[in-house]
């Protein structure tokens, strides 16, 4: 296929405003599976990404089609994810491509994702199609969101494509505009190999696959190719393309994406960004790759079963070779044991990881609070990065503390503006803007991530009964006075609850996390004191009464089985709770009592 007959492009758009069914679409309308193939969402695979309506990793799907104009095209679609959190991979995808089709909800208009998505694809200097999806619903206004389009985002919307991915109306439209209004790749075929390495998963059946876009040159199976940053080469076993299936192929020419099959064994040779080049030709230069991802939200995770900690280290080695941007090291508390300090793009990575190791892997889990990385500058001149609160040194020993800061983008709907802009600056946010997008206000405040992590989108979403959308960058680091606070249990220090807060805040905080571990933990057989403190100095105490009659008890007598099954049931339950000294707390304490209300 010559090059101007190829499309690469990716669909960006805010959560829920219809990409993946009209990525969907597109796949049907181009018949790359036939209708009894064609699952529901065929690009959200991961059981996890179904039910929670996102995406996590970026997919590509290669599709055919027959033009107006009477030539055959090749279109290759990127999926892109459509949380905030995945922000990295959504620029990983743009990379890859020449154009972006931009999905907005005609009935919503314009969201925080949009306008973030919509920035990154300019970077990416991206050819922008519009699309106004969801044509079909009563509520769709296309002539406001289009001039929504043109105000806010400030891209010329006169003349997007009307749809509606439900129903299959105008695809079409959709397939024209790419051919038409998207620059086809540029590329020498005979050039020496220039390939962008955009992603890398771990296959149960083949090992290691890498996505790669070809930039210059020719990739054929049985070629000797070298990652230019990583140093390694490898002997190429099969190239192929997704329709959507993996298919094999002699060769990929420039403009073209495809994965390798190299029987590549360690992820850590396989650095996303990095160039795929030939052994015995290489290119020159490698390509401008992108910023490597890094982690901004650390928690511990340690198996409940002491005995499970191989398995553990085993499955996050597992996730990891299919998720680049997660990071883990071995760690030991003091409190649970060994464990593994892991590294997120943000709470709903995390949540997702915590969830696939319990659901794919079978693992039973407590994490820890998560934590920003601290900067600190010692009084001794030396300078280190703080993942975990546990490991805080004395305050004397520290000259300052920096933390990161974000900035934050809020859409929301006039009426619950207020109780958003008290969240935000209970959360020592500041404002930077404040305008009017149709009746929706656009708040952009800058942040404290600290302040972010736990509980910000909940609460967001519930202040606003879901309605605001939220989306934020890392924004730099700035000296802050924060606090170590730790929490006793019956006099123990559990270095797994500790944490770090600004001073103004430490002792709020600090009650009610006493106030929330005296609900979620259980009463034992003798009085417990629950308290905070920072270094020796308490500033908070709860005190949990004694638990006072046996489970049993009830059960005098006579029914035995009943009463085994009671004492069974106690057991299952102490699986899940972990022992401090004489107390028991249960996993669920652990983030649990890290939520703010
Ligand atoms: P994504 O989060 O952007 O991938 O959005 P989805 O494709 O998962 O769609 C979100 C919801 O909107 C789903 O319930 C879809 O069925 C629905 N949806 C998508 N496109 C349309 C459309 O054109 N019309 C209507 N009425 N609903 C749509
Ligand atoms: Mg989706």
């Amino acid at each position: 296929t010559p090059l101007s007959q190829i499309r690469n492009f990716s669909i960006i758009a805010h959560i829920d405003h219809g990409k993946s069914t009209l990525a969907d679409r597109l796949i049907q309308s181009c018949g790359a599976l036939t209708a009894r193939e064609m699952k529901d969402q065929i690009l959200d695979n991961m059981e996890l990404e179904q039910e929670r309506g996102i995406t996590i990793k970026a997919q590509t799907v290669r599709l055919t089609y027959p033009a107006k104009d009477g030539k055959t095209y090749i279109l290759n679609l990127m999926d892109t994810p459509g949380h905030v959190d995945f922000a990295y991979e959504v620029s990983r995808s743009l990379a890859a491509c020449e154009g972006s089709i931009l999905v907005v909800d005609a009935s919503q208009g314009v969201e925080a994702q949009t306008l973030a998505n919509v920035y990154q694809a300019i970077d990416a200097n991206h050819e922008i199609v519009p699309v106004l999806n969801k044509v079909d619903l009563p509520a769709a206004d296309v002539e406001r969101v289009r001039a929504q389009i043109e105000e806010v985002v400030g891209i010329p919307a006169d003349d997007a494509v009307e749809v509606s991915a439900k129903t299959g109306l105008n695809i079409e439209g959709v397939l024209e505009a790419l051919v038409t209004r998207l620059p086809p790749p540029e590329g020498n075929a005979e050039a020496p190999l220039q390939a962008l390495l955009v992603d890398s998963w771990y296959d149960p059946y083949l090992g290691v696959i890498i996505l790669v876009r070809i930039k210059e040159g020719t990739l054929r199976r049985g070629d000797k190719i070298r990652m230019m940053q990583a140093g390694s080469t490898y002997h190429v076993d099969q190239v192929g393309v997704f329709l959507p299936k993996m298919t094999p192929v002699d060769s990929l020419g420039p403009g073209e994406m495809g994965y390798i099959n190299a029987a590549i064994k360690t992820v850590a040779d396989v650095a996303v960004g990095d160039t795929v080049t030939l052994d015995r030709t290489p290119a020159a230069q490698p390509l401008a790759g992108f910023k490597p991802s890094i982690p901004v939200v650390w928690c511990g995770l340690f198996p409940i079963d002491a005995d499970d900690f191989e398995k553990l280290r085993d499955s996050l080695g597992k996730l990891r070779l299919n998720d680049a941007s997660f990071h883990f090291e071995a760690e030991t508390s003091a409190a649970l044991g060994f464990g593994f300090r892991c590294g997120f793009l943000g709470l709903l990575h995390l949540e997702i990881i915590q969830e696939r190791l319990s659901r794919e892997f079978n693992l039973d889990l407590i994490a820890t609070a998560p934590s920003v990385v601290y900067k600190m500058h010692m009084t001794d001149g030396t300078q280190e990065d703080l993942h975990n609160p546990a490991d805080m040194p004395d305050l004397a020993k520290i000259e300052k503390i920096e933390e990161p800061w974000i900035k934050a983008t809020i859409l929301v709907q006039d009426e619950y503006l207020g109780s958003v802009l008290t969240l935000c600056s209970e959360r020592r946010g500041i404002q930077m803007d404040l305008t009017y997008v149709g009746n929706r206000a656009m708040a952009v405040y800058r942040l404290p991530l600290n302040e972010v992590v736990f509980d910000f989108y909940d609460r967001l979403k519930s202040l606003t009964r879901g309605y605001a959308s939220f989306d934020y960058q890392m924004d730099g680091y700035e000296e802050s006075d924060l606090v170590r606070i730790s929490i006793l249990v019956n006099q123990e220090p559990v270095d797994a609850l500790a944490f770090v807060a600004h001073r103004t805040v430490a002792e709020t905080r600090g009650r009610a996390i006493c106030s929330k571990l005296k609900d979620l933990i259980p009463r034992q057989l003798f009085k417990i004191a629950i308290q905070a403190s920072i270094g020796s100095r308490i500033i908070a105490r709860e005190t949990l009464g004694a638990l006072s009659k046996d489970v049993t008890a009830k059960c005098y007598g006579g029914d035995i089985s009943r009463k085994r099954k009671l004492l069974e049931k106690q057991k299952e339950g102490k699986k899940r709770m972990r022992q401090f000294g004489k107390v028991e707390i249960p996993q669920s304490a652990f983030l649990a009592a890290l939520k703010m209300d």
